[in-house]
């Protein structure tokens, strides 16, 4: 039997990238699937690429950095699809700038949409799951960046860091309700927001080589990869597992590539 079978879940920031190749996954899979992103993202796009993979899909426009929308999303998805009992919480945007050069209102951006808005989310999936006592399970996307520094990248690796403590305090506090929380850190992966970075820059092809050749596997993610982390998380197959974090980045955090010193790449 697929996976995730009778399982109803929802994922923020699925509309394109990593939140959309999960709910492709959690599809596949069985699941009813609920698409949360903002409102002017193209969601009837992403709604008709879940669907072709079977099972019933809902898709909802709401700012993960609105609390009272993120309540209302839960409630229509409850309503429409059932009890939510997995919530892959990953809507996340990026904004590269020097230290001194981030604005207040840039910092404010970023800490609005993927920390208080990854809080709302979570706080949301407690709520219901605590309410129905079946336990439940909860995916945060992390960041290989909340685990290794990078410059330019202040601001935003303060949030992914702090997602990664609130996973764990999490995962202690709902662990005897059955309801397990983890998170996941991507590498790079080729998505609309990654391939964004690259605007503006001299040689965006020799600046993309560059970001492979330092991943011990020398390639940058699909977003298929990281989704099949997500689905692992989420599946009873993961069952004791809570309060930690997946990392899924072809090795960059914890391996020198071969060739930079030691025996040479083949
Ligand atoms: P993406 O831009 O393709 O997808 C992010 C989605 O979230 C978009 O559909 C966007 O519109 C939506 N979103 C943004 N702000 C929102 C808000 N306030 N409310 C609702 N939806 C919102 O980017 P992605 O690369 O798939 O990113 C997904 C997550 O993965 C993010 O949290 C990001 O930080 C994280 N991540 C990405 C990479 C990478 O290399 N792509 C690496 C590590 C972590």
């Amino acid at each position: 039997m697929p996976e995730m079978t009778n399982r109803v879940a929802l994922v923020t920031g699925a509309a394109s990238g990593i939140g959309l190749a999960t709910a492709v996954a959690l599809a596949r899979e069985g699941a009813a699937v609920a698409l949360l992103s903002r409102p002017d993202d193209d969601l009837t796009t992403a709604q008709q690429r879940v669907q072709a993979h079977g099972g019933r899909v809902l898709a909802i426009g709401a700012d993960v950095g609105d609390s009272a929308a993120v309540r209302a999303a839960f409630d229509r998805v409850e309503s429409e699809l059932g009890p939510i009992d997995a919530v892959h919480n990953n809507a996340g945007i990026s904004i590269v700038a020097p230290l001194t050069e981030t604005t207040d209102e840039l910092l404010d951006t970023l800490v609005r949409t993927n920390l208080a808005g990854s809080f709302y989310v979570l706080r949301e999936a407690a709520r219901g799951m605590q309410a129905r006592r079946r336990g439940g399970a909860i995916v945060n996307t992390a960041s290989e960046l909340a685990l290794i520094g990078q410059a330019g990248y202040v601001a935003y690796t303060a949030t992914k860091g702090a997602i990664l403590a609130m996973t764990r305090s999490a995962a202690a506090e709902l662990a005897s309700w059955g309801i397990r929380v983890n998170a996941v850190c991507p590498g790079t992966t080729k998505t609309p927001m990654f391939l964004a970075e690259f605007d503006g820059v001299a040689d965006p092809e020799a600046e993309l080589a560059d970001n492979a050749a330092s991943v011990a596997m020398r390639r940058i993610a699909e977003p298929a990869e990281i989704g099949e982390a997500v689905v692992f998380l989420l599946s009873h197959r993961a069952s004791y597992i809570t309060g930690t974090h997946l990392i899924a980045d072809g090795g960059r955090t914890t391996c020198v590539p071969a060739g930079s010193i030691g025996v040479s790449a083949h």
